[in-house]
């Protein structure tokens, strides 16, 4: 089966086409970071109509690319929530009717779910049971995988994601958005242990709490300012996070028994996190599993593989486009 993946949610147009037998044939991905830049956040009106300005571009600069004609897609995967309403709608939109047009099955798809699943088109894929450490821009939370659409909750961030918390941090010092990846690059040339960072919530058991740790880094950027101590703090504040993270996520293995932990989302791409987890995990025998750091940030591709998950079991949405704004997965059911 050959399926289209649209996302949507945000600020990402992002479009895949994956192939159940020969799996992912390409992607492209085109992100409105610029477009916002100016305005310090994501603006939804304007996300949504660059979305439509860049859909159909995208299809046929994908379908050049891998050398597919529309005839040849068997289904239509489109991100249905949760997002930005407005963003959501035009990704939904577009997926149903190019599925109505092609007389082809179109799905819905929770965005955090395709993030959970994106390990699963690596080389080395996880098998159900395990824990999974969901840790993106707009979302921290553990869960507990036992089957497509069987997700218990184990325990989420009270107030900031991850992301957010390094996007809010890469901002205070004057790094540009996206945080994550440019506070990590500059925590190569400074210390962890140079600045001693709260690690909040440590003792209950399975929630996070980020507000804490990034007010504590702007206290103490306050108090060094102007000594170029960036590249320190910004290694300290990776520091406390991972530690935290890491810590959180070994908690979760023991609590459930599972020896798997699966990382995804845009901070699970943050290579610290990743070394962490693997002499940790060591350790208590477990294993850890993320995708390729294309795959971690949003993209089409999660998107398809997601769908293609429940179109298999013969799932599909009616003529109706529905989105979800507001989505908890755990709301989610086995495929159909
Ligand atoms: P959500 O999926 O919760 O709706 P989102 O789609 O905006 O939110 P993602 O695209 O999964 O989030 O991830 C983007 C986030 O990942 C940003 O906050 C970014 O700073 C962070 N990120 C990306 N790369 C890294 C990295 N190497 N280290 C740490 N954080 C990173
Ligand atoms: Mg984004
Ligand atoms: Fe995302």
């Amino acid at each position: 089966m050959l399926v289209l993946g649209l996302e949507t949610s945000c600020d990402e147009t992002g479009l895949a086409l994956f192939d159940s037998k020969r799996g992912l044939l390409g992607q492209v991905l085109y992100s409105q970071i610029q477009l916002h830049a100016e305005y310090g956040g994501v603006v939804p009106e304007l996300a949504s109509r660059d979305h439509v300005r860049k859909l159909i571009p995208l299809l046929e600069q994908l379908l050049l690319q891998t050398g597919v004609i529309k005839q040849e897609i068997n289904a239509v995967a489109y991100t249905r929530g949760p997002g930005l309403m407005g963003a959501l709608m035009t990704g939904a939109l577009f997926g149903r009717t190019l599925a109505y047009a092609l007389n082809i099955p179109a799905i819905g798809v929770h965005h955090m779910e395709g993030h959970l699943l994106a390990p699963l088109l690596s080389n080395n894929p996880p098998q159900f049971p395990f824990v999974a450490l969901l840790v993106s821009g707009g979302h921290t939370q553990l869960m507990a995988a036992y089957g497509i659409g069987q997700y218990q909750l184990l325990g989420e961030s009270i107030d900031d994601a991850a992301g957010e918390a390094f996007d809010k941090v890469a901002k205070m010092m004057g790094l540009p958005y996206p945080g994550g990846p440019n506070i990590a690059k500059l925590a190569l040339q400074g210390d962890p242990k140079s600045f001693d960072l709260p690690r909040p919530l440590m003792h209950q058991a399975l929630d996070f709490s980020f507000s804490g740790m990034k007010t504590a880094v702007l206290t103490r950027y306050n108090k060094v300012r102007g000594q170029g101590r960036e590249a320190d703090l910004a290694a300290s504040f990776q520091e406390a996070m991972v530690d935290t993270l890491v810590k959180k996520a070994i908690r979760a293995l023991k609590q459930t028994g599972l020896k798997q932990l699966v990382i995804a989302g845009g901070v699970s791409a943050n290579q610290l996190l990743r070394e962490r987890l693997e002499s940790e995990l060591k350790t208590i025998k477990g294993q850890v599993y993320y995708a390729e750091p294309a795959l971690c940030t949003d993209n089409g591709a999660m998107i398809a593989f997601a769908g293609w998950q429940r179109l298999k079991a013969g799932q599909q949405d009616d003529l109706k486009v529905t989105t979800t704004p507001r989505w908890p997965m755990t709301e989610l059911q086995p495929p159909a």
